[in-house]
């Protein structure tokens, strides 16, 4: 039975120290072994952002390099979510197949990446078919304890190369002449809910998969796709494991939970946590050195893997100039952050949403209210700094046109409601513009809602047809549809993503 009691000591921010107390420093072996983890979570992009100066995927390929010249045990895991979303994504391959992340799985595999676990996001891609094909075409490995497939009447486990995708994956290396296994326990939280997945609960599957990796491994890491408040119950309900490599927030975070260190880096590869893992044999100590680590100009790229990216960058590149947009044209310079997390645009009002509704009503002004349902925003990140029209266009991937429609006062308490309480959290949580809750009551435009009065409000053609849940009674009404409008002396093409580059390249 092995035993990591970790001592924690936070150096700084950014370093973690963990070690055993069951056992002084002195009675550790004084042969102990060395690997190394890279931790990855949340990626959608494989270039830089920020005008280039965070994140790419090359340059943390060119860590990795550096890393592999260190130790040759070196691995590279990845927290979950980097199928999807992306704008990139959603754009047609030659054969009319959607590219679904397949930019991310060549990306991946240039770098090296070893293992991968499934993120909420992994289960946006249309079907079974399709995901299990971009898991054949990935040369990583995927685990997970709790996420299985729903096939037909069937449950089974999701497949890699025509083999069940296991709850732990063992990475094994020697070192002074003796071999060291290592088990990586996947489990991901149970948000998305296509029809094709199911999730077994997560604390019980967890539990059992490490009882099992236990049996059989020298070390048993977490790779954990949870929420923190997830992690936190799952570390305390499933006590011992050194250390869960976390994803989902988008923001770096560290903390302890008894002896449990859970990390997780900044999304889109602003940094990684670089894990140096020292292992005592006789024992059975492990002492994990964490580090935070920027990914910037100063990291040197990676050939091999730049050299994809830049492949799939050229590809993009000529399809969004084929759709009229210059994806590098330079709209703003933000002083704070557009927060544009799936976590915040579907439970509250951000400025994202807001600035995208004032872009609207630039455009299109005279409207009582305009909306929009945050699924249409699918950047589930923040924007920060330097802004493009690439942005944008990773903001609102489907992009699509508004419409104008007259409800009367009831009808557009029904819709802001819906909005508001019975689509919390969801994606037909609206963004609203000249509408606030005050009490149990509506204010349009600073005046309380009248029920009898008619009003005029602007909303994606999405949502009017409706499309949107909970919603479909908007599809009753007849609404107008202008191909472009005339705003301030300008041209600007009806669908939201010109009005918010337009709207953005003013400001
Ligand atoms: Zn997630």
């Amino acid at each position: 039975m092995l035993k990591h009691s970790i001592f924690s000591l936070l150096l700084s921010g950014l370093l973690l120290f963990s070690c055993d107390t069951t056992s002084t420093l002195s009675n550790v072996s004084s042969t102990p072994v060395e690997f190394v983890i890279l931790q990855l979570n949340d990626v959608y992009e494989i270039a830089p952002l920020e005008g280039g100066k965070v994140g790419g995927l090359a340059r943390v390929a060119g860590l990795l390099r550096q890393l592999e010249a260190e130790n040759p045990n070196t691995i590279a895991v990845m927290a979950g979510d980097f199928l999807s979303p992306s704008f990139m994504g959603t754009l047609k391959l030659d054969n009319g197949e959607r590219i679904a992340g397949l930019q991310m799985v060549e990306t991946l595999n240039a770098l090296g990446l070893d293992y991968a676990t499934f993120g909420n996001h992994e289960f946006d891609l249309k079907d079974a078919t399709l995901l299990e094909k971009r898991i054949d075409q990935s040369q990583f490995e995927y685990m997970s304890a709790n996420a299985y497939c729903v096939d037909g009447e069937q449950q089974r486990a999701f497949q890699q190369n025509g083999k069940p995708v296991p709850a732990f994956s063992t990475y094994t290396f020697e070192q002074n002449g003796a071999t060291y296994n290592v088990a990586l326990v996947g489990v991901v939280l149970p948000f998305a809910r296509p029809p094709y997945v199911g999730y077994k609960d997560v604390e019980a599957t967890f539990a059992e998969a490490v009882k099992a990796a236990r049996q059989e491994n020298d070390l048993v890491i977490g790779l954990t796709h949870l929420s923190v408040d997830g992690d936190e119950a799952l570390a305390a309900a499933v006590p011992g494991l050194p250390l869960f490599m976390g994803g989902h927030e988008h923001e770096n975070l560290s903390r302890y939970v008894g002896q449990t260190a859970i990390t997780k880096a900044d999304a889109n590869a602003k940094t990684v946590y670089i894990h140096r893992v020292t292992y005592y044999p006789d024992s059975k100590v492990s002492r994990i050195f964490s580090e935070l680590v920027p990914i910037n100009e100063a990291t040197p790229e990676d050939p091999t893997t730049a050299a994809v990216v830049d492949k799939w960058q050229a590809k993009i590149g000529d399809l969004i100039r084929q759709m009229g947009y210059d994806a590098s044209a330079k709209l703003t310079t933000l002083s704070s952050p557009l927060i544009g997390t799936e976590a915040a645009t579907r439970s509250s009002q951000t400025n994202y949403g807001l600035l995208t509704n004032q872009a609207i009503a630039k455009a299109w002004p005279g409207a009582d209210v305009y909306a929009f349902n945050s699924g249409s925003l699918r950047l589930d990140d923040n924007l920060s700094g330097a802004v493009t029209a690439y942005d944008v266009l990773r903001s609102f991937p489907y992009g699509g046109p508004v419409v104008r429609m007259s409800i009367k006062g009831d009808q557009l308490a029904h819709f802001l409601d819906t909005g508001e309480t019975t689509n919390f959290g969801e994606g037909g949580y609206l963004q609203r513009y000249q509408a606030e809750k005050k009490g149990e009551k509506w204010m349009i435009n600073g005046n309380p809602l009248d029920a009898s009065k008619t009003y005029v409000i602007v909303v994606p053609e999405f949502v009017a047809k409706g499309l949107e849940a909970n919603l479909e009674f908007l599809s009753e009404y007849t609404y107008d549809k202008l191909d472009e409008f005339a705003a301030s002396g300008e041209v600007v093409k009806n669908d939201i993503r010109d009005m918010v580059i337009w709207y953005m390249g003013g400001m």
